[in-house]
């Protein structure tokens, strides 16, 4: 049962010492109630209430950790069933899987793939984060050394180990060292063997029924001796993989039903021999609710849509997403290069950065803080107004960089041109297009004044 921010408060030192940089302990405590702060920010508390807090706090759904150092993968944490409710934690992860028994130039083609499928958006690295090492037909060496390939070639990646024999994946997991991987699967077959290698082994383990059911009535007995564990409910159609996200989900998130408080593993890739069907399976189960989807390859044509649908469903819904204020140059400017000025919503600024820079005229691009509001909404709610365009243009110093004083605002805003030059009168105020699209034209036939 979740603490309220109250009975958490009462569990503190009362200091208000500000060392888990909030300023009281009230405070504090309503973040860690919130899911927003952990308890060990406070170097104060003990650790029997770190623990106490710490179960109550913790999300429904358990997150896992696969990987090490710089290259972690996590999955899970998740708190709510809609996005709009709070946020989606931890984006689905993306797995391409090899196996054993592929060709040579099938493994080579998939991993480069991996290294080479990757897109920058809006500032963030879109990218596949896993590969699933397949164990064909229980070779201990041709599996390790496949494992070894693949942590030499894709260093970044997260592992599943995959094999019916917990020798191989004992093997496969030393053969990652110290990069955690993922040991997949325990069934009621098994699940003693495995149970043991993971244990040994240090590592999350996956766990496969043959029916949601069963899956959790395995996932309960498990998880009393390993806490971190993935569930595949053994759904190897759309419809039933689909049913079992859904009815995992909902009773991990509104019954508190533990067993199915794990993040899942799914297989589009075992579902149909289509890639484009197989794309589309893997578009449903990103929305609801795999932790990971397992792929047969990596195509640009089919990656790149379903990493676009991830980011839009895992970005937080609550903050937008900003660059940083600053003065960016653009092509190399100089003192006699056009000075523009916008907003700091991200989508703008790589929008606009985008043309600029394709324009190929030297710019310099002023980003102002608004709070992440695009430009009309910002001016709208008085984050982008003429004073606070002013004062940052002086406090950036541009005028340092130019010597002529001509400022590009957004064609949107054309009706504080006025107030800008009131504000700025050694500038003169030039009202850039509407249109980002627009500025390639706009910037090579400008002229300073
Ligand atoms: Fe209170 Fe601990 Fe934060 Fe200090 S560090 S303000 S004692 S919660």
């Amino acid at each position: 049962m979740a603490l309220t921010g109250i009975q958490i408060m009462k569990m503190l030192p009362k200091k208000n010492c500000g060392e888990c940089n909030v300023p009281t302990c009230l405070a504090f405590a309503m973040k860690v109630a919130a899911g927003q702060a952990d308890i060990g920010d406070c170097p104060y508390v003990s650790d029997e209430v770190k623990e106490k807090v710490g179960e109550a706090s913790a999300p429904p759904i358990r997150t896992v950790k696969l990987g090490s150092g710089d290259h972690v993968f996590q999955v899970g944490g998740e708190t709510c069933l809609y996005r709009h409710e709070k946020r989606f934690e931890h984006p689905t992860g993306i797995a391409v899987r090899i196996a054993t028994d592929m060709d040579d130039a099938d493994i080579a083609g998939r991993l480069e793939r991996f290294r080479t499928l990757r897109y920058d958006r809006v500032g963030v690295l879109l990218k596949a984060d896993l590969v699933a090492v397949q164990d064909a037909g229980g070779d201990e060496a041709a599996f390790t050394a496949l494992v070894e390939r693949v942590r030499s070639e894709c260093p970044d990646a997260a592992l599943v180990l995959m094999s019916d024999s917990p020798a191989v994946l004992a093997a496969g997991a030393k053969a990652c060292g110290d990069h955690v991987p993922l040991l997949y699967a325990a069934t009621p077959e098994n699940a003693d063997q495995m149970l043991e290698t993971a244990k040994a082994a240090g590592c999350p383990l996956a766990v496969r029924g043959a029916t949601i059911g069963e899956t959790a009535a395995l996932a309960e007995r498990l998880a009393a001796e390993v806490k971190d564990l993935v569930l595949d409910t053994g759904a190897r159609t759309l419809r039933a993989a689909f049913e079992d996200q859904v009815a995992a989900r909902r009773s991990a998130i509104r019954t508190k039903y533990r067993p199915l408080g794990f993040p899942t593993i799914t297989f589009p890739c075992e579902m149909t021999d289509d890639p484009e069907v197989e794309a589309m399976v893997a578009s449903v189960l990103v929305a609801k609710y795999a932790g990971i989807v397992v792929l047969s390859d990596l195509q640009g044509d089919t990656l790149f849509p379903l990493l676009l649908e991830r980011l839009n469903l895992f970005t937080d819904p609550q903050r937008p997403m900003v660059v940083q204020e600053d003065v960016y140059p653009i092509n190399g400017p100089d003192e006699n290069s056009p000075v523009l000025v916008t907003c700091n919503f991200s989508l703008t600024y790589f929008i606009v950065s985008g043309e600029v820079e394709g324009s190929k005229v030297p710019s310099w691009l002023l980003i102002k803080d608004t709070e992440g509001l695009s430009v009309l909404t910002a001016w709208a709610a008085g984050k982008f107004s003429a004073d606070l365009i002013a004062g940052f243009v002086k406090k950036s110093a541009i005028a340092d960089k130019v010597k002529h004083r001509n400022l590009i605002i957004p064609g949107y805003l054309a009706s504080i041109k006025g107030e800008l030059e009131e504000e700025l009168p050694d500038w003169n105020i030039q009202i850039g297009p509407r249109e980002a699209s627009h500025l390639p034209a706009f910037l090579r036939e400008w002229q300073p004044n």
